[in-house]
């Protein structure tokens, strides 16, 4: 099962990754293609990005329709193994787990 999907262009052309962050409760998705691309290696099943990843705190909506602000997320992603650094604001900070499966 991949842990990252693909994810294009509206014209269908490939724009990058996105995958299930376990900290976050939510996806988070990064370019692997154009000027400011990260580093893949290719492998859905065991994916590595380079470098790491920084989600700033952001307004957004949860499941019921209500405002929240989501987490700082700080993470590296290697060998499909997600590695949260200490200065997440969830609760994962300081912990590597498995990348969860993408259905
Ligand atoms: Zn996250």
């Amino acid at each position: 099962m991949p842990r990252v999907k693909p994810v294009t262009h509206g014209d269908g052309s490939p724009y990058g990754v996105h995958w299930d962050c376990p900290g976050c409760a939510a996806p988070h998705v990064v370019p692997t293609s154009g000027p400011n691309a990260w580093g893949f290696n290719g492998d859905m099943e065991r994916p590595t990005l380079s470098p790491s990843v920084l989600c700033h705190p952001h307004p957004a909506l949860d499941e019921h329709g209500k405002r929240y602000e989501t987490p700082r997320c700080h993470t590296f992603i290697r060998d499909g193994r997600i590695e949260f650094l200490a200065d997440c604001t969830h609760a994962l900070a300081g912990q590597t787990v498995d990348l969860p499966e993408v259905p």
